[in-house]
């Protein structure tokens, strides 16, 4: 049975957090002498440590409570916040499906966590029963699913991801960095079932603000608040949170700017399959396509010293490199230099 309590680590249950100035006035107006802030210019004063206009926007847009909702500076730093408030260094277990997105495994090792990875089946699936015997069997504190999956592709079918959360008794955090391009939906809703679930999601992608690093995490309010006692008082700047409003009230530009991209995505599959030097495309329910080449590491440097810069993964998934899908001129020009790379015929298959 998953009882928050005994999942958190000790000293972040007993932490006294830091408190800020304007966490004990939180009107707007008022002479403000308590900050140690400049008194003059237009970013001179401290932003909303809890991002409340933002929340406000966000928890309506999603269906959530406010205080079930955490902003953070991407969800890079939400992912570092999971395994400080529940992962004690050198002691505790974390748990990825491999191949997977790096972070959490950088993140573990930063936090000093153990983190194994469970491999996906051959289509890139989870293997539930004995992933839930592992995650028991190691008493892993968090599980890290990422849907849609960084690099294949694929979302992962609901029903694993409840399977997962009802079985075990630690974390499972399901990442939907790209899961505005599935069809997948979201399992945020989950949330007022499984008390251990944390759903993270990202500006980052289809939003269009990877530069402004802003990321969520939703979750049961009492997660939320172990949250905000470890992050930085200020972790998320004024600008950020002004831009990131904008955006959001912006559905109309987003929902266009999804569109063309899986239209977008759907013409460069048809395109790079009538490529010689292409195996495989595999499905998938993100803005990138992971396609296998004859041979993944020359045509990922034949495309490099022609500027065109994709991420080669053949050391995670063999020959295969992925691609995110740009714009329609920068898709078209992939496409040229791959026919002109086959037809100068330098690469051995
Ligand atoms: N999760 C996944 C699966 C990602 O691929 C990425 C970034 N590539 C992130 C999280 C990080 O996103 P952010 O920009 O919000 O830190």
């Amino acid at each position: 049975m998953f009882e928050l309590k005994k999942i958190v680590r000790k000293n972040i249950l007993d932490l006294q957090p830091y408190s800020s100035a304007r966490d004990e006035f939180t009107g707007k107006e008022g002479i403000f002498l308590d900050a140690n802030e400049n008194p003059f210019g237009t970013l001179n004063r401290y932003p909303d440590p809890y991002q409340q206009e933002l929340k406000s926007i966000l928890a309506e847009q999603m269906g959530v409570k406010e205080n079930q909702l955490f902003v953070g500076n991407g969800s890079d730093e939400v992912i570092d916040l999971l395994f400080r408030v529940f992962c004690n260094p050198g002691q505790d277990k974390a748990v990825t499906f491999s191949p997977t997105y790096g972070m959490y495994d950088v993140s573990a090792a930063i936090n000093d966590v153990e983190l194994s990875k469970l491999p996906l089946t051959e289509s890139f699936q989870i293997d539930v029963e004995p992933a839930v015997n592992e995650i028991v069997k190691r008493d892993v504190k968090l599980t890290f699913v990422c849907s849609p999956n960084n690099p294949t592709g694929n979302a992962f079918p609901r029903k694993d991801i409840e399977e997962l959360l009802k079985n075990t008794s630690g974390i499972v955090v399901v990442d939907e960095a790209y899961i505005d391009f599935s069809e997948t939906k979201s399992v945020i809703d989950l949330i007022e079932i499984y008390p251990n679930l944390v759903v993270t999601q990202t500006m980052s992608k289809a939003r269009g603000l990877a530069a402004v690093r802003v990321g969520f995490a939703f979750a049961i309010e009492e997660i939320i608040t172990l949250l905000n006692k470890v992050k930085p008082p200020y972790n998320v700047s004024g600008l950020n949170q002004k831009t990131a409003i904008d955006a959001l009230l912006n559905n109309k530009l987003y929902q266009s700017n999804v569109k063309i991209i899986i239209a977008q995505r759907e013409e460069l599959r048809q395109k790079l399959s009538d490529l010689d030097s292409v195996v495989k495309i595999y499905p998938t329910d993100a803005n990138f396509l992971l396609v296998e080449f004859k041979n993944a590491d020359d045509t990922y440097e034949a495309l490099i010293k022609r500027k065109v810069i994709v991420r080669n993964r053949t050391k995670v998934v063999n020959n295969c490199i992925r691609i995110s899908i740009g714009t329609p001129v920068e898709n078209s020009r992939l496409i040229t230099e791959l026919k002109q790379i086959e037809n100068e015929k330098s690469i051995v298959y």
